[in-house]
């Protein structure tokens, strides 16, 4: 079987790539560059990784050709999308690539990709839950929920743009399926917050993703310095790459959205991990007020009870998932 996919080199897609290869799949990869993927390459030391060069997903046919070269693809799991806060231009930086890209592969593989029989896309818990209703004990959000976010709250900051994009992106997966009942069928993996390890210890930099830098700005900050405002609900990356290949391989994932997220965290519960494991940071990071956490209870729940029956597997703790994640920056030589 051999497996296209998007974005290769990311964060998720890193580790997706890795388990793939690791179970005898043959992987294609796209990447924006030669250099990220001959890194990627060595990292995997497999023959069955091979990269194709796609500079941009948003460009009106940007997967035809790598497709036409690959009649062999039977899976399509598309990852590649924008995501950082940084964008000045909401548009073009966020939504456009997350929505022209996920429309310009679904296209390519309807016309160019005759084999294709199951597609995967990432999308995300930002397009299930809406901005409001996080303090609502009674709004519990499931795989049937929806961001209903519009475009005018989209374009307000870049927060707003991401989740729209993700929201934007999958409801066109969704409508494409509609509209033009292409060959295969889809399923989307929504993860919540994403932790834990690189697939490769070569790519921990100062910076790192978005959501690994959660808990890097922690390890990053000094006694006095506030913790990161970030909390919400989270799941490890390698549980997120095991339902990716759920996602194709599992007959009752077909055309669902699997919702994966172990649990909630505040920064608070981080901190005291950290700091109850890694005694070497003790005193270099903060400490803030140790075992002070919210009532959870008095706030929104996620059911994904649908999603774990699908998957058939435990999803990795928060305290595990924080200590790989330090383990691994101080492994990489950058502790202080
Ligand atoms: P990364 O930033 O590591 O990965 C993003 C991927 O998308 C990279 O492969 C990147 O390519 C590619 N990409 C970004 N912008 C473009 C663009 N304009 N054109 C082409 N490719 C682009 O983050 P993650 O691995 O976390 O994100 C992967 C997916 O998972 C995204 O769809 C994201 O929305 C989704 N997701 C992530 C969550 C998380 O907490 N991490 C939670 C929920 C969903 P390159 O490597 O060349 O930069």
């Amino acid at each position: 079987t051999t497996v296209f996919i998007s974005g290769a080199t990311g964060f998720i897609a890193q580790e997706t790539v890795k388990q793939l290869v690791q179970k005898g799949y043959k992987v294609i990869g796209s990447v924006r560059s030669a250099e990220r993927g001959d890194r990627l390459k060595k990292n995997l030391g497999s023959d069955n990784f091979t990269y194709e060069i796609v500079e941009d997903i948003q460009k009106e046919g940007s997967f035809d050709e790598v497709l036409k070269k690959h009649p062999e693809v039977t899976i399509f799991l598309h990852t590649a999308s924008p995501f950082h806060f940084k964008a000045t231009d909401v548009e073009n930086d966020l939504l456009k690539p997350a929505v022209e890209g996920t429309k310009n592969a679904l296209k390519a593989i309807k016309e160019h990709g005759p084999n294709v029989k199951k597609v995967v896309i990432t999308s995300s818990f930002a397009a299930i839950k809406k901005s409001s209703g996080d303090d609502d004990p009674n709004l519990v959000l499931t795989e049937e929920s929806w961001n209903d976010i519009t475009k005018e709250q989209a374009v307000k900051d870049p927060f707003s743009g991401y989740r729209a994009s993700k929201a934007f992106a999958e409801k066109a997966a969704w409508e494409f399926l509609e509209k033009e009942r292409p060959q295969f069928v889809l399923s989307t993996v929504n993860p919540t917050y994403v932790f834990g390890p690189q697939a490769f210890i070569s790519e921990i930099k100062s910076e790192l993703n978005t959501s690994s830098e959660v808990i890097n700005s922690i390890v990053k900050a000094g006694p006095n310095d506030p913790l990161p405002p970030t909390s919400g609900f989270f799941v490890d990356v390698r549980d997120v790459a095991k339902a990716h290949l759920a996602a194709f391989e599992k007959k009752e994932a077909e055309g669902k959205r699997l919702l994966v997220s172990e649990g909630r965290f505040v920064p608070q519960q981080i901190v005291d991990y950290i700091n109850k494991d890694f005694s070497q940071l003790k005193g270099k990071i903060p400490t803030g007020n140790p075992g002070q956490y919210p009532d959870f209870n008095a706030l929104s729940k996620i059911d994904n009870s649908k999603t774990r029956e699908i998957l058939g597997f435990d999803f990795i703790n928060l305290e595990t998932t924080v200590k790989d994640t330090v383990q691994q920056i101080l492994d990489a030589g950058f502790s202080r």
